[in-house]
């Protein structure tokens, strides 16, 4: 009955599963996962001479007087009434609400759950909720939609528990050992916990069940790459490459890479992680690495999420490798096709060593002579069918992963769970800290004349704004838009500076043009959105200026302010925002105090909650529903033990004792393949 459609359930017409549509929620076991995202406690009453003012309580009472209706204007009606509990008054006044206040019979007794005001003597309330006395239940609040709101979601999910029926899934010992309740508990209790106790009980079990699930498919993935026989490294050439550089390597680069060339000399499939804060010298350990697999005879390939990205990196391999004889090549969506063609049959003889691209690499007619290594950018963590046309084109190379976005020491387990990871926790030595600023928009003007002091020196500078075009949304009155901003300062502000526009809406032809213009110079001033925030290297620009800088993400801002700081010059980030309250001052307080991005994202899912720090990052992990991964840490430590044993005894899963844990997994692995290919 799980996957049955949310319209079987009594009382859902079509009308009604669009609305529920709309909440992403399509089918009857659908609902049972929409969990509520809050709970009203009714459960707790108080009597009302015991309420304080200005606390938000439950009293019972009973209705006195009927409700009388008072018009004051066009618009507004109130309906007063008293009720009473032991003799104390409470004073009852509702909006608007006809209905509601008809309903209110005198001599009846109700729960009034809301805001406590009044007097010593007596209390008063005004549009409380009220309920008949049965109801001192914790109710649910569901995240609702136009006409479909909490109460209606609250019946429908009532009626559909009412003829349903949840198996258990998990061993027994699972269970006893992790202290769990039963399935069919939680999601009854989720929905309808008899008490806060058993709310908990039914969370926790829930969200072990999210952090297992995804814990056991990522690590069978780990697993079965573990297995995966790929080509032998015998000798380590690091050392030979750190002559090609005008620097030394940092411990911290070094171990990176012999952690590589470690996976890589076993004859087993390396499936490595470089996680660095930015500017820790990523591309010099992709470096090296391609050195000692291409000196062992291998091909290796660097896999960028833009065309400029790519260009980027295959000028610096370039000069990296310019004494080896190293045979390198660029292949992007704007090769052209006689290029193309060359670059192609050269790889396939095996005359080219390295080629640096886009997703152009792994189109179906490129095919390699002896591809051994695959390094590629976080974005393009590669989903299933792309490992496949990989492995068509290789037996398993050795793939490597960098990512550009620190998060939490903790959290990279979970969401990499599937690769092995190595830190760059150490940035190359002389590096001048970006200084930060947090200013008001009303000293904007004198910030613009500093940013034109930089242009004049010949340095260059972004500004960076939240949207893109204004919306003539209400909402967005406030936030600043790039291309009305970037017409705005050309004309007037910046008059005579060379002013370019970037933004995600541009098609990829144009954002190439203007980053290409921006890299060499033409352009001075650089208005765009968070489009630039990856890996964008024009040492050059020394400034760059944040509006409405309370609106990104901390790993955001830290990551956009990364654009700047990379040359000799020193560089400054002026974060603008008019925001009043403490947790957005305490946030671009953190920016400001810091320059360390393992840092700066702990702090960020301290201050947002996971929901804002996973939100528009794809991190290759499904959504997760319930877990607070800041709050629920300790779960997932105990999801990745208990997944851990499961899978020491039974790799496969192919115990029948572990079948459902089996099908379990199995979902997750899918669901990932379609979020890494997203
Ligand atoms: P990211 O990790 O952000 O990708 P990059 O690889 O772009 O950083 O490196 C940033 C800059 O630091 C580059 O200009 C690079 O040449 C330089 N760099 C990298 N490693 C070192 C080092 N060990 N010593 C000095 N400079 C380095
Ligand atoms: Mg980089």
């Amino acid at each position: 009955m799980t996957g049955d459609k949310i319209s079987t359930i009594k009382g859902v017409g079509d009308k009604r599963a669009r609305l529920f549509h709309r909440l992403g929620v399509d089918t009857v076991d659908a609902l049972f996962h929409f969990y509520p995202r809050n709970y009203i406690d009714y459960s707790k009453i108080k009597a009302i001479k015991d309420t304080e003012i200005g606390e938000i309580a439950c009293v019972k009472a009973t209705v006195i007087t009927s409700p009388a209706e008072n018009r004051i204007r066009k618009g507004l009606t109130l309906y007063k009434f008293k009720a009473e509990d032991n003799g104390m008054r409470l004073n009852v006044t509702i909006f608007n609400n006809k209905y509601q206040a008809n309903k209110i019979k005198c001599g009846e007794t109700y729960l009034f759950y809301g805001k406590i005001g009044g007097s010593l003597i007596w209390r008063e309330m005004s549009s409380p909720k009220i309920l008949t006395p049965d109801g001192a239940k914790i109710r649910p609040i569901y995240r609702q939609t136009d006409s479909l709101n909490t109460y209606a979601i609250e019946k429908t999910v009532k009626s559909a528990l009412s003829n349903a029926r949840f198996d258990e899934y998990l061993p027994k010992e699972i269970l006893d050992k992790h202290k769990l309740c039963g399935y069919d508990y939680a999601i009854r209790n989720i929905h309808f916990p008899d008490n806060f106790a058993a709310l908990n009980k039914a969370r926790r079990r829930l969200v072990f069940d999210e952090l297992f699930g995804l814990q056991l498919g990522m690590r069978m993935i780990k697993q079965s790459s573990k297995l995966a026989n790929s080509y032998n490294i015998e000798t380590d050439y690091t050392a030979e490459f750190e002559q090609l550089l005008p620097f030394s390597l940092t411990n911290a680069q070094k171990n990176a890479i012999s952690d590589c060339v470690n996976d890589m000399n076993h004859g087993i499939m390396m499936n490595r992680l470089i996680q660095g804060d930015v500017g820790s010298g990523k591309t010099a350990v992709a470096a090296a690495v391609c050195y000692t697999a291409i000196k062992n005879g291998l091909q290796a390939t660097m896999m960028a999420p833009t065309e400029i990205l790519a260009e980027q990196h295959f000028a610096s391999f370039v000069k990296m490798f310019s004494k080896t004889g190293m045979q390198i090549a660029l292949l992007t969506g704007s090769t052209t096709a006689k290029k193309r063609a060359e670059i192609l049959s050269r790889l396939k003889e095996g005359d080219i060593d390295l080629i640096v691209g886009t997703h152009a690499i792994i189109q179906n007619d490129v095919e390699f002579n002896r591809l051994g290594l695959v390094i590629t950018d976080e974005q393009h963590r590669f989903g299933v069918n792309q490992r496949a046309m990989l492995s068509a084109k290789a037996l398993n190379p050795h793939v490597m992963v960098m990512s550009a976005t620190p998060i939490p020491r903790t959290l990279a387990l979970m969401i990499y769970g599937d690769l092995d990871i190595s830190i760059l926790d150490e940035l190359p030595p002389g590096r001048q800290p970006i200084e930060t600023f947090v200013i008001n928009s009303k000293i904007r003007e004198r910030a613009f004349g500093y940013i034109k002091k930089h242009l004049d020196e010949g340095r260059q500078g972004y500004i960076v704004c939240p949207l893109v075009s204004d919306e003539n949304d209400d909402d967005n009155s406030n936030k600043i838009a790039a291309e009305n901003y970037k017409d705005e300062l050309s004309e007037n502000q910046f008059k005579g500076y060379s002013v370019g526009l970037l933004h995600g809406k541009m098609k990829s032809s144009e954002k190439e043009d203007v980053m290409r213009k921006f890299a060499s110079g033409q352009i001075q001033l650089l208005v765009s959105t968070t489009v630039i925030e990856v890996g964008v290297d024009v040492p050059n620009s020394v400034i760059m200026m944040i509006e409405n800088a309370d609106l990104f993400g901390l790993s955001q801002l830290h990551q956009l302010r990364g654009r700047v700081g990379r040359g000799e010059h020193k560089s400054t980030c002026i974060l603008v925002s008019d925001a009043e309250t403490d947790i957005a001052k305490t946030r671009l307080n953190v920016i400001k105090s810091t320059n360390d991005g393992f840092v700066i994202s702990e702090e960020d899912l301290k201050l947002r909650g996971p929901g804002d720090f996973f939100g528009n990052r794809q991190h290759g992990l499904p959504a997760l529903k319930i877990t607070n991964l800041f709050a629920d840490i300790d779960i997932l430590h105990e999801t990745q033990n208990c997944a851990q044993s499961i899978l020491d005894n039974d790799p496969t899963l192919s115990d029948p004792k572990n079948a459902k844990i089996k099908e379990i997994a199995d979902k997750l692995k899918q669901k990932m393949a379609q979020v890494e290919m997203n």
